[in-house]
Order: structure tokens, then sequence, then C-alpha cells
């Protein structure tokens, strides 16, 4: 491409506020095979919706079984998404012109959102079903604090309370994302807590516990079981998660359909999945329906790679074993993956969906490395100017490798990506970047092995 069709090309391309999505895709019934049910713990048995009622209000249990194509959005959850949506989708020209690579770099960013993630796209739902079916609390866990900063503004729309246990080591290391969730209304608890059984175990054991995720989820759900007024939520992997995050890729549609572009490439990371669900989902739809072909690429960091090296069997989907079996790809329930700084990466399941969709080779999936990750951070933030977010850079290191071989071939591939957040709490791992203090950790194969075999054994 001559670098005059660059100059003319548009730099952001942004839709009308009467453009913001009115449905949230269901991909469910497009797939040719159903994913397979979640099976209670203690029976091995599937379990129906009314399992999940003392967690959830109805209305995302409904959503979470559901058969329809499309579930519309509530006004009043419109209202809330028009402060930052329609999110800007950005032709990454710079960066490209940086590359020198003929290749098209789309990225969708949603780090305008308030809470600076993708996660308020969920947030705001969950909060309003719940305020609807007159909850009056809910509770979370939070690892690096993106999930409980997204929860806390959503409760605040609809005026319901919101308890969360924090991690302690990020409670300790991120004191601003605890200080964010504070100014919205929420409380926020280092965990291992007093405050649960689960935590005073912890606790009794070892009084210096960093904490962890699958710990810190154990007492949110303690504390959310414990009270009739008082339900959980959660921040990714769940089907109804992955359906309201469709509104990223319905509107990149859109956004991409007024360039004349059609992707010919999707990359995304994936920690538990939903970033990457709401942005391919909607292109998924118009690829089955043979309106267009692109390559669909997730990509995950090497130390924990459940997709690529995880096996696809039924696990917990907490350390403590208190969740559902579900079928997913997964590195052993507790399996504790390495501290690398991308935390919303470190879970050692996949959504059960993604999975499923995974097995079915509707898409591809890579790991990459947490220092080539930065690499590519730093590389997009000195072009473009937004420092992402640790967990992006991994796709946007795909991104650029991707673009970069468009250099020797002459072919102008067309690149998307979700820019699902940006990096401003996280600048000390950029610091431990530049002062080479980051490890790439190899796979982890004793540790993976050893958190296997305590994988319950499921009778197919
Ligand atoms: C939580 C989070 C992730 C990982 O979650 P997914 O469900 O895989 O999207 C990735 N990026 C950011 C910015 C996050 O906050």
């Amino acid at each position: 491409m001559s670098a005059t069709a660059r100059d003319d090309a548009a730099t952001k391309i942004l839709l009308d506020e009467s453009e913001i999505p009115t449905h949230w895709y269901n991909v469910i019934p497009d797939l040719p095979a159903p994913p397979p049910p979640p099976l209670h713990p203690g029976t091995h048995e599937p379990i129906g919706p009314e399992a999940l009622a003392p967690l959830f209000p109805m209305a995302l249990i409904l959503q979470e079984v559901s058969s329809d194509s499309y579930i519309e959005i509530p006004q009043e959850v419109r209202d809330v998404y028009a402060l930052w949506r329609p999110s800007p989708l950005y032709r990454a020209k710079r960066l490209e012109e940086h590359l020198d690579t003929p290749a098209k770099i789309y990225f969708k960013y949603e780090g305008v959102s308030p809470a600076g993630s993708h996660k308020p796209n969920t947030a705001v739902p969950q909060a309003f079903y719940n305020a609807a079916a007159g909850v009056k609390r809910l509770t979370t866990e939070t690892g690096a604090g993106q999930w409980g900063s997204a929860l806390a503004f959503a409760c605040a729309q609809y005026g319901i309370d919101l308890e969360v246990w924090q991690v302690a080591a990020s409670f300790l290391q991120k004191p601003y994302r605890a200080s964010m969730m504070r100014t919205w209304g929420a409380t926020v608890h280092s965990s291992p807590s007093d405050l649960t059984e689960a935590g005073r175990a912890i606790l009794a054991q070892n009084p210096d516990s960093p904490g962890s995720l699958g710990i810190a989820i154990s007492e949110a759900v303690e504390a959310a079981m414990a009270d009739e007024e008082t339900k959980y939520a959660l921040g990714s992997v769940l089907n109804h998660v992955l359906l309201h995050q469709t509104v990223i890729g319905e509107e990149a549609l859109l956004q991409l359909a007024k360039t004349g572009d059609t992707p010919d490439l999707i990359v995304g990371c994936t920690g538990g999945g939903s970033n990457f669900a709401g942005l391919f989902f909607p292109f998924l739809r118009e690829k089955l329906a043979g309106k267009m072909d692109p390559q669909i690429l997730a990509v995950e960091p090497e130390a924990c790679p459940s997709l690529t090296k995880g096996e696809y069997r039924y696990d917990f989907g907490d350390v403590a074993g208190m969740t559902p079996l579900m079928k997913m790809h997964t590195l052993g329930h507790d399996f504790v993956p390495d501290p690398i700084h991308a935390g919303g990466l470190r879970y050692h399941g996949m959504s059960p969906l993604i999975s499923h969709m995974y097995e079915l080779d509707l898409f591809e999936a890579e790991a990459i490395n947490q220092t080539a990750s930065f690499a590519a951070g730093v590389t997009f933030a000195r072009t473009q100017g937004i420092v992402p977010a640790p967990e992006p850079t991994v796709a946007i290191a795909a991104a650029i490798r991707e673009a970069e071989a468009c250099r020797e071939t002459g072919e102008e591939k067309v690149i998307l990506t979700a820019l699902c957040g940006h990096g401003h709490f996280d600048m000390a791992a950029y610091d431990a970047y530049f002062a080479g203090e980051l490890t790439d950790y190899a796979y982890p194969t004793d540790k993976i092995a050893d958190a296997m075999s305590r994988v319950p054994v499921v009778d197919a």
C-alpha cells in the first residue's frame, strides 16, 4: 500500500450514540453442537438452572442457558453504556508506518470505559439485573483490580452495595485500584480476610498469605451464600459474561464496514475468554454465514497456557472445589500460575464455551512469553500513544509479528484486535520491564502435572 492511501484512511472510526447495539448476540444456536452441560460437583449429574439461583438472579441464569440468538439490551443498561459507548475503532497508522508494513492494523479500544477496560460491558447489566430483582448487595473477588472496579462503578449506577475481596498481594501492590472502588462506594477487603470461614482457615495456616484468586472467590461466594439479599458476580468465563461482551464485536463490525475493509485476521488475548469472545463472536456469525473468512487467533501467556497446553475435561472453577464441574481446557484447579504481570490472564481454566469452540476448530490459539509481550506494548505506546494493559500486549505482539510478515510478502492483510484496557495502574510492571527484571517463565511442566493429578475423574 502507498503512504498516501494510509494518510487518507480514517484514524478513528466513530459511531453515533444511537448505534449502541440494541441486542447481545448469543453464538450457541449457531454452533454445530451445543456445549457440554455443567455437572454437580458431588453427583456428577448435569445441573439445572435452579442450582445457580442462590448466587445469581434468574434473568442472568436464563441468559446463561439461553438458546435465543439475540437478547435485547434493557434501555437502563444502554443508558449507562452511553457514558462511553460506542467505543472507538482505531486504525493504527503510526504503528503500521513504524513497522513499514502494507498490513492494516485496526484496534477496538475498550480502555475508554470509566474503569479502563472492557469489564463494565458485563458489570453494568449484571448490576442492573440484580437491582431489578431486589438484590441489595453484591460480592465479588478481584485479582489485579480491574473487575472489582468495573463492578463498583456499575453498582453505583443502580444503587446497590458491593463488597470486594481483593487478593492480598495486589491489594498491597496496586492500592489505587482499591481507592477507585471506594470512590464508587464499594467496601474492599484484603483476601484472605478474617470475615469468612475460608479466609480464617487460610490465615490460621499462614497469617502472611499473599492470597490467590481461588481463595478470594471462596470468600466472596461464602459471603453471598450467608445472606438472603446478597448475590455474587463473576467477571469472565460464564456464558452470560461472554454474551454481554458481544457489544464490542457488533460495534466493530459496523465500524469496519464504514472503512470498506473486512478482517483477514482477528486476534485477541484470553484469560477467561470474555474480551476475545466479545470481539470475535459477531464476526464468526458472519463467517459461518459465508460473508467473510477471517483467521481467528487467541493468544495466551506461556506461563498460563490453558488453551494450548491444558487438557479438555471436567474441572472445578475454583481452588476449593465449590463450583459446579465445567468441561474446559484446564491446567488443574489448584494450579497457581507464576506471577506474570498480565494478572487478568492468570486463570487455571478457560471459559467452557470458548473451550468447546476450540475443540470444534472454530479458532486457533498460541502462547507468547512475557518479555516479548511487553516489548510489543512499548512499541505500541511509543507509536499510538496509548499505554496498553499488560493483558492485551500478548495480542499486540502477535498482531505486530503478522504485520511484519506482510512486509516480506507485500500482503495488505487486514488485522483486527481488541485493546481491552489501558495500563495506567500497571506502570510498576513497565518499570520492571525497563529494569530488565521481568522473567520469562518456562512452561511449568511439573507444577501442571501435579495439579492435574487432583482433577476429578468424570465418566463421560
Ligand atoms: C480481566 C481482563 C482480561 C482477562 O479476561 P478475559 O475474560 O479473558 O477478557 C484481559 N484484559 C483486561 C484488560 C482485563 O481487565
